[in-house]
């Protein structure tokens, strides 16, 4: 009898399950699915629009490419001609400090500098901070034995200014998160492991550096960002296209599952939404912690538990569109990261147009701005005439960009980051003993293994996979 399979969450995580699941059915499983989705339209954070010729992001603008698994399903889905690899000519981050944007040391690995004279001659550190990084390399402090926070493990190795001027920001910008908080071993796993190795970080990244494959003259270095051409909604689009007419269900927020046990038989699973009750052999949970956790409660209290103190954070994207020759002041590079310790509302700031080519015209230039992030939840509630006023205010602080926006495009995303805290891999592992007790569940998304784009597909693919283990069925190859 042909297998039913739900899934619940219409982002990339629960898209990419969907799938993966029609990969298995085209290819001759006998395995059905639907997809219930509580907005009105799929993608969950991604979002893009285009005004002006401008491809306006409001929630992830690219991915990382050392991650393959995205671009692989872009190739799989017959986008593989839309990528578009970052402008890396043109790549240089700023800190603001005071008033001055500095630009982050050449050499940079994993939030160490490597190179020594850049590290040297930066304003970013004073010089006992510099010392402190020279010492660091002849003795460096023991590895920790227990599970610690970025902040901490930072401060340990090479002072607090250096966790205030480089690490906060540059996880702020990233994960809209605090560095005191972010476990080492879940966000920075190969720094632990050099810690273990090598005692110095600097030593470390230095050893990294010397053992990576010299890069030849001719050979063209990938791109660190990839992203799509007409937006990465345009991912979401090409994977809404290939699911079954029917499969998808939009404006259905689920809010109840069951679990019925039958007498030497696998269990059948309920799914409740606004619109009735449906029975299917197997579900994927594809949202939140925080929403898998409300609707597995009854099921499984410790589980519940265990995924509702993944805490998330909330935040705010800003863009801005311009004449590019009201920009012609702005500094050259991907934009800037705001030190929390400067006291602003903006975290972060891409100089979009600079970033990839193509996707704003050549006449125009468009500011991306971040707010909110760990710790600024109250900033969601406020208007966008307030947030757009305290952004202009704060663009002609640091730029000196006084001139009017073409438009003004604002996206909330609240509670829509997973901030993976210190002891969060003990958490996870005990998530995947209790799910491993229910057969026929799955989970995926940002909470579990990596918060990026290609993490989420990963994992969609990684729920399908084990779904369809659970009911004796074989799944497609996976996208690596
Ligand atoms: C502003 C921002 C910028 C980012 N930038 C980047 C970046 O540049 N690069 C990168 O790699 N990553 C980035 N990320 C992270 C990445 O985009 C996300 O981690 C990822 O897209 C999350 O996908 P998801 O499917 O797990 O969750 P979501 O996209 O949150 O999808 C979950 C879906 O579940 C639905 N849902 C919730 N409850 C229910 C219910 N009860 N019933 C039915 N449906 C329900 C929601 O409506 C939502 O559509 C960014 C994230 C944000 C917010």
């Amino acid at each position: 009898m042909t297998k039913r399979i739900a899934i619940l969450g219409g982002g990339i995580a629960g898209l990419s399950a969907a799938w993966a699941l029609e990969k298995a059915r085209r290819a001759g499983q006998d395995v059905e699915f639907a997809l219930y989705e509580a907005a009105g339209r799929l993608g969950g954070v991604i979002a893009s629009e285009t005004i002006d010729g401008c491809v306006i992001e409001g929630g992830p603008d690219s991915f990382l490419t050392e991650k393959p698994a995205a671009a692989q399903l872009c190739r799989e889905l017959g986008i593989g001609d839309q990528l578009l690899g970052s402008n890396d000519s043109e790549r240089k981050t700023y800190i603001l400090v005071g008033k001055r944007l500095i630009p982050l040391p050449d050499g940079l690995m994993f939030m160490v500098p490597t190179k020594l004279v850049p590290t040297a001659l930066t304003p970013l550190f004073s010089w006992s901070t510099k010392l402190r990084m020279a010492r660091e390399f002849l003795f460096p402090p023991a590895p920790a034995t227990v599970d610690e926070s970025v902040a901490d493990m930072t401060r340990r190795h090479f002072g607090q200014e250096t966790v205030d001027r480089l690490v906060s920001p540059l996880l702020s910008g990233v994960y809209g998160g605090n560095a005191s908080q972010l476990s080492v071993r879940a966000v920075l796993p190969r720094m632990v492991d050099m810690e273990r190795k090598h005692r110095s970080l600097s030593r470390a990244m230095l050893a990294a550096r010397k053992s990576a494959p010299p890069s030849s003259g001719s050979a063209v270095r990938p791109s660190l960002f990839t992203t799509l051409r007409g937006g990465m909604s345009q991912m979401v689009d090409a994977i809404a296209a290939q699911l079954p007419a029917g499969s998808v269900h939009l404006s259905t927020e689920v809010h109840a599952i069951g679990r019925d046990e039958r007498p030497r038989q696998p269990a059948r699973w309920t799914v409740e939404s606004g619109f009735g009750q449906d029975s299917f052999d197997a579900v994927i949970l594809a949202l939140p912690a925080w929403g898998s956790a409300s609707l597995l409660r009854l099921l499984d209290h410790p589980l519940a538990e265990a995924l509702s103190g993944v805490p998330y954070s909330s935040s705010i994207t800003v863009t801005l569109g311009y004449d590019r020759a009201q920009l012609a002041g702005l500094p050259p590079g991907f934009g800037f990261l705001v030190p929390a310790i400067e006291k602003r509302a903006m975290l972060a700031c891409t100089f979009v147009h600079a970033k990839f080519a193509g996707r704003v015209p050549e006449d125009k230039g468009l500011l991306r701005c971040f707010l909110g992030g760990s710790g600024n939840e109250a900033l969601l509630g406020e208007s966008d005439a307030y947030l757009t006023t305290t952004v202009l205010k704060e663009l002609e602080a640091i730029l000196g960009v006084n001139a009017r926006p073409l438009f003004v495009c604002m996206h909330r995303s609240r509670q829509a980051m997973a901030q993976y805290g210190v002891g969060h891999l003990e958490r996870i592992q005990l998530v995947r003993d209790r799910v491993a007790a229910l057969p026929g569940l799955a989970l995926a998304g940002n909470a579990y293994q990596g918060i990026g784009v290609p993490d989420c597909i990963r994992t969609g693919h990684e729920a399908a996979a084990s779904v369809l283990r659970a009911l004796a069925l074989e799944a497609a190859p996976a996208a690596r």
